[in-house]
């Protein structure tokens, strides 16, 4: 078997894929561990053709679901936009010097490094999660620890370099112990997501996990009433699914995740 091939059968088994049988045998004997995240922002935006099926079609798409009916329709709220000078930031750099010189709430001054966001500018796809852990806070890069490895190996199961998009969270800085942002954190620091997706201006939108679904759309609604639907932020389709993190501890999720991802991923062609 070849190195793609083993690769490919290795990511469908850690996303719970159907099991693949080749010449009698569990062709999966091993995990291959999932390549380091390399932030390299100049990576083309479209993505690659990748890999195919014998029919030639994208084999990501084999028992892919279809695209779902609309959700919930939003507009990020312009006023809090205003409320400061985020708007006259014109690039994703200076949001993110913002971001690191700046305290906005009571995780601020807790933090080794603030986690403003990281990828190519001019991104299809944003990917966003819900706050920085150890690892990132550490490093100050987003999804770098055991959920980032996992997310890495999502997208190349769709043929996505992590490369070619953009990754941030809803907060900036770490909670403590990971817990879940509080309300006025997430408050306080959704002005920076807002301009970041204003200067991306990205054709589809992955939220990871309830909590940056919720966020973003401004509901309070449960991870089982957002998924499933194509929501619509500022005009751009936004699909929410699990978090990576979950995923790690409940393995049952990985099958309705590489569907949602899968429904994001048709968008990108869409
Ligand atoms: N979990 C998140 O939500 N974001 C990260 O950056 C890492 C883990």
């Amino acid at each position: 078997m070849d190195e793609l091939t083993r690769r490919y059968l290795a990511q469908q088994a850690e996303l719970g894929g159907p099991e693949v049988i080749l010449s009698g045998r569990r062709a999966l004997e091993a995990p291959v561990p999932a390549e380091a995240a390399t932030p390299a922002p100049q990576a083309a935006p479209n993505p690659p053709r990748g890999r195919l099926t014998a029919a030639g079609g994208p084999r990501w798409m084999v028992g892919a679901p279809p695209i779902p009916g609309p959700g919930l329709v939003i507009t990020s709220p312009e006023a809090v936009l205003l409320g400061n000078d985020l708007h006259n930031l014109d690039s994703l750099e200076q949001v993110a010097e913002r971001i690191r010189t700046t305290y906005c709430c009571a995780l601020c001054p807790n933090r080794t490094n603030a986690v403003p966001g990281e990828g190519n500018p001019k991104a299809r796809l944003v990917l966003v999660g819900e706050g920085p852990g150890a690892t990132e806070d550490a490093t100050g890069r987003p999804f770098v620890g055991q959920a980032g490895t996992l997310l890495d190996s999502i997208l190349e199961a769709i043929d996505v370099p992590r490369s070619s998009v953009y990754i941030t969270n809803i907060v900036k800085c770490r909670p403590p112990q990971n817990r879940k942002p509080l309300p006025d954190e997430m408050a306080a620091c959704l002005p920076y997501l807002h301009r970041q997706l204003d200067l991306i201006r990205p054709r589809v939108i992955l939220a990871l996990g309830g909590t940056a679904g919720e966020a973003l759309l401004g509901a309070r609604k449960s991870l089982g009433e957002l998924r499933g639907k194509v929501h619509t932020y500022n005009g751009i389709p936004l699909v929410v699914t699990y978090h990576p993190a979950a995923l790690l501890r409940n393995p049952n999720w990985k099958k309705p995740t590489w569907d949602d991802v899968r429904i994001a991923r048709q968008l990108l062609d869409r």
